[in-house]
């Protein structure tokens, strides 16, 4: 039977600049049935990020010994660095009912789709490229190579929202996020998740009625 008390896999890819990270982090602030996946990356911290918190930073040979060891559930090259989802620990919070969003590149969320029976694909949009290039300016993290890197990648990064189940524009961070949660509700009353549930206790009453 399902398992419906498991939480759901949410996996949320989209450009650089379309504001995942923020939107990801309201969900959070607001769901406190959420948790966001801590991903391993060889790529250096940025002002700000915290080792555990934004990311694990790991150092090359580190991160093969865990691909070695099968502990992502899926991983990605992305701008010259390595990107990892830690298997066991989104398990262990989808098992203990908690709602787990993956916030990856499209070539991770494909694994994900390949690999595995779950998952929820949302795909965050930005209102216009020229919105996107001014947010990824704005940010000021990134030297004007790896800027025009991003900003090449976002356009044809765009095309893959076909292999998605939503889309969602943000255009207004709160709006996104009304949108996500209303996704999440969804998803949660889908027939094809809870049916067999359904069924069960339906013949539970049945049996009652007809035997009492
Ligand atoms: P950033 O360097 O800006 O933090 O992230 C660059 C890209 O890597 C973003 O598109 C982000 O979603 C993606 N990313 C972050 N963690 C993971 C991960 O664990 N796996 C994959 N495939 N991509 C990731």
């Amino acid at each position: 039977m399902t398992d419906v008390t498991r939480g759901l896999l949410i996996v949320i890819s989209g450009p650089s600049g379309a504001g995942k990270g923020t939107i990801c982090k309201e969900l959070l602030d607001k769901n406190d049935d959420l948790y966001i996946s801590v991903s391993a990356t060889t790529r250096n911290p940025r002002d700000g990020e915290i080792d555990g918190v934004n990311y694990y930073f790991i150092d090359r040979s580190e991160f093969m010994k865990k691909i070695e060891a099968d502990d992502f559930l899926e991983y990605a090259e992305v701008y010259g660095n390595f990107y990892g989802t830690p298997k066991s620990k989104v398990e262990e919070m989808l098992l203990s009912g908690k709602n787990v969003i993956l916030e990856i590149d499209i070539q991770g969320a494909l694994k994900v789709k390949e690999n595995s029976k779950e998952g929820i694909f949302v795909f965050i949009l930005p209102p216009s490229m020229e919105e996107l290039k001014q947010r990824i300016i704005k940010r000021g993290s990134e030297t004007t190579e790896s800027l025009m890197t991003r900003f090449k990648s976002a356009y044809q990064e765009i095309n893959y929202v076909s292999k998605y189940n939503y889309a969602v524009v943000n255009d207004q961070v709160e709006e996104a996020v009304k949108k996500i949660e209303a996704i999440l509700t969804a998803e949660k009353c889908r027939v094809d998740r809870i049916k067999e549930n359904i069924l069960d206790s339906k013949e539970g009453v049945i049996h009652e009625q007809l035997y009492d």
